[in-house]
């Protein structure tokens, strides 16, 4: 934390108005918020960071705490006219100020800001009319992301997919509050609920996280199940149905199976993301499908009922007396149903030639034969 000064890291000057500062969070924000940069942790903390610091400077007060006492005035329980009377006892006292004021705090001081969450994109702009929530308050968990495996005829027909992934719930043995306490609701004695206690340093009392509830507030012993987080990881299975026409990268929401909220708040979504395996004959463009069907000379000579599979099984394709090689064919809603509409799109059907792979003498001369039925060069116009 030493380099960070919030003036810089806003990158605004140190007599920026409010409005420059909210102008300059804004635009940070959108570059780094966690929703627009999912799963990148440098992001992630420079946010946190960017929110800090406009937290700070965009409060007057806070501000000029901040200008006078740095990052240390701003934790839980600074008193800045106690700061003041601090420097001067260890001015007089002629104790170390730089590390006599540090220890004043301690090592496990909380920050005003609690445990770090971020608001939604759009709550970020919201909040700079509003003001800025307690910490205390009820927060939605956040939303979670997990990548699914389909194949290419399962993304084609839909299905269903049992998904085993590790969650992390509010723990049942103590109600996510970390403590057990012997009456339920009953609050920690040492700091009356308010988590915090009041540390005399020289003359000064400074507030640090109360050691007996862990800054909870709760009376009781820590709880054995979680260790006083509040949460407990384990594995859930999910049935997830997978609707009939997913692409590769397509998210299907899971409301509710994301990370469980704070202080009450709602559990966040789970987005799984679907990665589909390519097929070795058919191709997916969208909502149409594409193959290459083999015929044989006589098929194309004589024209021919081609069995093709489709995805709402076999139909027969009826090709004319003289198809071409490279011909192309459309059966209509054939192809991939539509994610939204649900109305399918069509299949192209490309004809390509084979030819038998043998050199019976038989072959070669009815080939021969077939040679003399062209009319003249039959590669005249191709030209560059
Ligand atoms: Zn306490
Ligand atoms: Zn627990």
């Amino acid at each position: 934390m030493a380099d960070s000064d919030y003036y810089s890291v806003l990158g605004v000057k140190k007599d920026a108005s409010e409005g420059d500062i909210k102008k300059a969070y804004r635009k940070l924000a959108r570059k780094y918020h966690p929703d627009i940069n999912p799963g990148d942790k440098q992001a992630e903390e420079k946010f946190k960071i960017i929110s800090q610091a406009h937290e700070a400077l965009s409060n007057p007060e806070k501000r000029k705490i901040y200008d006078e006492f740095g990052e240390e005035g701003l934790r839980t329980g600074f008193d800045p006219e106690q700061a003041r009377q601090y420097k001067n006892w260890t001015r007089q006292t002629g104790q170390s100020g730089a590390r006599g004021f540090a220890a004043g705090f301690g090592g496990d001081t909380a920050y005003d800001t609690g445990g770090f969450r971020y608001s939604g994109f759009e709550d970020v702009f919201s909040d700079l009319f509003g003001g800025t929530q307690s910490s205390k308050s009820p927060a939605k968990g956040r939303d979670a992301e997990s990548t699914l495996d389909l194949d290419f005829s399962t993304a084609i027909h839909g299905g269903s997919r049992r998904v085993t992934m590790q969650t992390s719930k509010p723990c049942p043995a103590c109600g996510g509050s970390g403590r057990i306490s012997p009456v339920s609701g009953d609050v920690c004695r040492t700091c009356k609920g308010t988590g915090q206690t009041g540390v005399a340093q020289g003359p000064l009392q400074f507030s640090r996280t109360c050691p007996d509830c862990g800054g909870t507030g709760r009376a009781g012993e820590v709880c054995k199940e979680c260790g006083g987080s509040g949460f407990k990881s384990s594995t859930e299975t999910i049935d997830v149905t997978i609707p009939a026409g997913v692409k590769d990268g397509s998210k299907i929401r899971l409301a509710g199976k994301g990370s469980p909220g704070t202080n009450g708040g709602p559990p966040g979504d789970l987005y799984i993301i679907t990665r589909v395996s390519t097929h070795p004959f058919y191709k997916r463009d969208g909502d149409s499908l594409r193959v290459e069907l083999p015929v044989t000379v006589s098929e194309a000579i004589n024209g021919a009922d081609i069995p093709v599979d489709t995805p709402t099984g076999t139909v027969q394709l009826k090709i004319p007396k003289g198809t071409r090689g490279g011909q192309r064919f459309r059966l209509k809603g054939k192809g991939v149903p539509n994610l939204k509409t649900k109305a399918p799109g069509d299949m192209y059907v490309t004809i390509r030639i084979q030819v038998p792979e043998t050199d019976a003498e038989e072959v070669v001369a009815a080939a021969r034969t077939l040679d003399r039925f062209y009319k003249g060069d039959i590669r005249k116009s191709i030209k560059l």
